[in-house]
């Protein structure tokens, strides 16, 4: 058994994909050059997962003085939009990565149609014309040999005829292919006559109608890589028994060619899974679509634009990707352990204010009516540059339901009759009972202040064992506040028999209206706030000044295991 390697350790010596690139250099491979790439499909949002790849292929880069481009994988028309390319450009730069190029394989078309044909010249490749069904039923299994197709060995001047039909519109999508002739019982799968072309009637985002035969991934990904000259493609687990053939077709390219000699070396690590959430864009764009979620950047979904609006900084997401690490075994992470990066880095930035969710009235009997205060509230207790603000005290305040009791056990330290409590930076007060409607609920709490126990006076520290937040009633903001959970009901929706539409968390809205102080009212909507003693919150996106509305990012603490 391997022996783990302690995070430490990885820290000093780099991750398992770091140290190989260490390797390559102190062999003097390259010639020192390191170059990377990270290669979306635009054909939906980047999320989380994808967070993990580009802080592997810009990390690399950045470590090793080198260069990480992007190249978006715009193989496939049907599903592909310039709409998603403009997001994963926001995505990658909002995510604090800095690309060198921006490359497409859509710029290599002509290359690899080039090189097809180069390759059915060489009797090394020829057009199919079974459906996918049939190739699909020949391909055999890892351990019986696939049956060569009737088409296999059809002349050369046929299949260049053919090629040439499936680019014009002559040949109709799905009644021919082309595939490389290599060899139908290899026990690598991937090499039994892979289909390298296909007919797509549909216009792509960059060339339009000039192709109607596109190039499949393990034609185009390998090729792109060796055209741009990257030295290192990263890329997830899934693609280990891809790297044969990747290396094949890169060595088919080269040969007899005057071409330059270096190769780009694939390294595959462990893609990032979450609990309570799906990661698919097939799935991601299902609920979108589906109106399931309000759109990409719903602060639910795992999309990086969904967490941003969630409250997430993007160095929330980048401690989280180093807290997994990167192995070579495919694992569940707990979505738990993003929230509590997201605490982690919240506690050193977020802005405290006070806010009260569940209001109720909390009326001073023997403070004067009519005065205020501005009392003084520091920013962040984590850093004093951040310094302070102040916030209006006066007579009537709003409190949380939740921290009154009128029979209280012993050890409820909140607001009860006959005890005391410190409202935060303000003053001590003393219960002194509550006034409820003809139904029995509680519509007013009454106490009585302590003018002595100010905050930060000679002798305000006597011992109490509660501090209350709390809002002026005349000098706050009302607010509409998102409260956000798991999407999903279960841990690994995409494990279940059900269809994952039927798995999502039916609770994972909530909307309320609350209050905020006006301080809160006032920030950039980019501030990272903590609401205090509830947790940490953002603007919305279509928060207003008139209409102010606040995104739970994380509660202050893990509710959920305890719920659960
Ligand atoms: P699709 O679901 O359409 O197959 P994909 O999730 O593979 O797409 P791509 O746009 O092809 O998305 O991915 C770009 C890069 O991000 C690839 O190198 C891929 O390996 C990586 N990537 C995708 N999902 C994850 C994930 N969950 N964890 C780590 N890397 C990922
Ligand atoms: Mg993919």
């Amino acid at each position: 058994m391997q022996t783990p390697i302690t995070p430490k350790e990885e820290t000093r010596k780099g991750n398992f994909v770091e140290q190989i690139v260490a390797a390559d250099l102190s062999e003097g491979k390259n010639d020192g050059r390191i170059q990377t790439r990270f290669p979306p499909e635009p054909n939906g949002y980047l999320h989380i997962g994808h967070a993990k790849a580009i802080c592997m292929d810009f990390g690399v880069a950045e470590k090793f003085g080198g260069v990480c481009n992007l190249r978006f994988d715009d193989t496939n028309p049907e599903k592909e939009d310039t709409e998603y390319v403009e997001a994963i450009l926001e995505d990658i730069s909002w995510l604090g990565f800095k690309w060198g190029q921006i490359y497409y394989a859509s710029d290599y078309f002509q290359q690899l149609w080039d090189f097809a044909v180069r390759l059915i010249k060489e009797g090394k490749a020829y057009i199919d014309e079974q459906t996918s069904e049939e190739i699909a039923a020949q391909k055999g299994t890892p351990t019986q040999p696939g049956i060569e197709s009737p088409y296999r060995n059809r002349p050369v001047e046929e299949n260049l005829r053919l090629f040439e039909q499936m680019n014009t519109g002559e040949i109709e999508e799905g009644k021919m292919v082309l595939r490389a002739k290599i060899d139908m019982a290899n026990p690598n799968m991937h090499f039994r006559d892979p289909i390298i072309y296909r007919v797509i009637n549909r216009a792509h985002h960059r060339t339009g109608t000039t192709w109607k035969a596109y190039p499949m991934y393990d034609f185009a990904h390998g090729q792109s890589d060796y055209f741009e000259g990257v030295t290192h493609s990263i890329c997830t687990l899934e693609f280990v028994p891809h790297r044969p053939l990747y290396d094949f077709f890169i060595d088919e390219l080269k040969e007899g060619q005057d071409l330059q000699d270096h190769r780009p070396r694939q390294i595959e690590f462990n893609r990032l899974n979450l609990t309570y959430t799906v990661m698919s864009k097939r799935k991601l764009l299902a609920l979108v679509k589906e109106g399931l979620v309000d759109g990409w950047d719903d602060p639910r979904m795992p999309t990086v634009c969904g967490l941003r609006r969630r409250g997430y900084s993007p160095q929330a997401i980048r401690r989280f990707i180093d807290m997994i690490g990167y192995t070579k075994y495919d694992a569940l992470n707990d979505f738990s352990m993003l929230e509590a990066a997201a605490r982690e880095d919240l506690n050193q930035r977020a802005l405290r204010v006070s806010a009260v969710l569940n209001p109720v009235k909390l009326i001073i009997d023997n403070y004067p009516e009519g005065q205020t205060e501005e009392l003084v509230a520091v920013n962040n207790p984590e850093n004093e540059a951040d310094g302070t603000h102040t916030i209006t005290f006066s007579r009537e305040l709003w409190m949380e339901r939740d921290d009154f009791m009128e029979d209280a056990p012993k050890k409820f330290f909140r607001m009860s009759p006959g005890k005391e409590v410190r409202l935060k930076n303000a003053y001590i007060v003393c219960c002194t009972g509550c006034v409820k409607d003809a139904d029995g609920n509680i519509t007013e709490i009454h106490c009585e202040y302590d003018p002595d126990s100010k905050s930060g006076m000679p002798g305000a520290d006597r011992k109490v064992k509660g501090t209350l937040h709390w809002l002026s009633a005349a000098h706050c903001q009302p607010a509409e506040v998102r409260l956000y959970d798991r999407l999903f009901n279960v841990e690994d929706p995409s494990a279940s028999d059900l269809d994952f539409r039927e798995l999502l968390n039916s609770e994972s809205k909530k909307v309320i209206q609350g209050y905020v102080e006006q301080y809160a009212a006032e920030q950039k909507q980019t501030t990272y706030l903590q609401f205090q003693r509830i947790g940490y919150f953002t603007y919305d996106k279509d928060s207003t000044p008139e209409r102010l509305i606040f995104n739970r990012t994380v509660s202050l603490k893990d509710n959920w295991a305890k719920n659960k």
